[in-house]
């Protein structure tokens, strides 16, 4: 209660100087609730600006407010930008991610800033950093809890079209289209009060997914037909991709989003995982149906986490000896794999 009396003294105090911060390969919920946030903390009388450490896939680049976006690894100049705008920041908003450390530079320069630090995340076990901390893993979208704050904070009526954009790519891509468990009946109330702002959901779905350059659509046949291997006695299917074949595909940001999903989709299978070669290390991204949590094996053997259907980790080594430990972690889980209901 103190905390709240404390958080709605400072979105109603005069103009304070905001910097947005979401994570590393930010995707449509990471850019959408931090536009959606920054367009309201804009209506509110603060200036704000959004820094993401990386580029982000192109298919996310029409959302309102996308080109006063800072990618803090563009270049140097972009790098000095960030540091001086955090420096000079008030207020540190954290979106969608729960430790500094997973956005490397631009934590160090957040953590060394004596601004107020406000976390609004949806994953588990936020790192304590923040001064004001909204972390519920029970909401679907960080863009859902931006939106519920919003509403908390008496202001549902500022919520306008362009907003509402921002949200609700948020919530559609990380409900999976509203298919995945997390969906609850206030995802769907939600999206209901952002659709009286006139908003269009065919609009924001056909940007999102139906933006495909020819190339990403022949990587992801070429991964399905040819990197993808069955292991019916675990559910698991896994793929894997070197970096010669994301260059033989002209792989862009973004490009390989998505494809570990398709492994979800065959029968009787309870755990995808793909398995990319990036230039600095091996990037792992785990998926799961029902009660099967890859969280854990995120966590133990791969440097990661994230939440119990969707987790993400990576390895030094290479492509060959990460398969290699994750089919020797297999025998570990199959009998929980085995008992799975799907
Ligand atoms: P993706 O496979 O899309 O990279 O990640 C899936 C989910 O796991 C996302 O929610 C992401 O935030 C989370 N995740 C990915 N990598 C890590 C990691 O290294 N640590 C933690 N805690 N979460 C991760
Ligand atoms: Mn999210």
């Amino acid at each position: 209660m103190q905390q709240w009396n404390a958080f709605y003294e400072l979105i109603n105090s005069p103009q304070k100087r905001v910097v947005i911060l979401t994570h590393q390969n930010p995707d449509a919920d990471a850019i959408g609730s931090s536009l959606g946030w920054k367009l309201y903390l804009q209506k509110k009388g603060h200036s704000a600006t959004v820094i993401i450490p990386n580029e982000c896939s192109a298919n996310l680049r029409w959302m309102p407010d996308f080109a006063e976006v800072i990618t803090y690894d563009q270049n140097v100049q972009s790098q000095a930008h960030s540091k001086q705008v955090i420096q000079d920041a008030e207020v540190i908003c954290c979106l969608d991610f729960n430790a500094l450390h997973r956005i490397k530079g631009l934590g160090e320069l957040a953590l060394a800033s004596t601004a107020t630090k406000v976390l609004i995340d949806h994953h588990l076990e936020p790192e304590s950093f923040a001064d004001f901390v909204f972390s519920d893993t029970t909401k679907a979208a960080t863009a859902q809890y931006v939106f519920e704050l919003i509403q908390q904070l008496g202001d549902a009526s500022l919520v306008d079209l362009p907003m509402a954009q921002c949200l609700y790519a948020g919530i559609m891509t990380d409900t999976g289209s509203f298919r995945h468990g997390s969906t609850t009946p206030e995802v769907h109330l939600a999206v209901a009060e952002l659709m009286k702002t006139g908003l269009q959901v065919n609009d924001v779905h056909r940007a999102i997914f139906d933006n495909n350059t020819l190339s990403r659509t022949r990587l992801l046949g070429y991964v399905l037909s040819e990197k993808l291997t069955v292991l019916p006695e675990y559910r698991t299917v896994y793929m894997t991709l070197s970096l010669e074949e994301l260059k033989r595909f002209q792989s862009e940001m973004g490009d390989t989003e998505g494809i570990v999903n398709y492994g979800l989709s065959l029968e009787n299978i309870v755990m995808s995982v793909l398995i990319i070669e990036r230039r600095d290390e091996i990037k792992l991204s785990f998926r799961s149906v029902s009660d099967f949590s890859v969280r854990d094996l995120a966590h133990q053997y791969f440097s990661g986490g994230g939440h119990k259907n969707a987790s993400g980790g990576r390895t030094n080594t290479s492509l060959k000896a990460t398969t290699e430990l994750l089919l020797s972690v297999l025998p570990e889980y199959q009998n929980e794999l085995l008992s799975v209901k799907k």
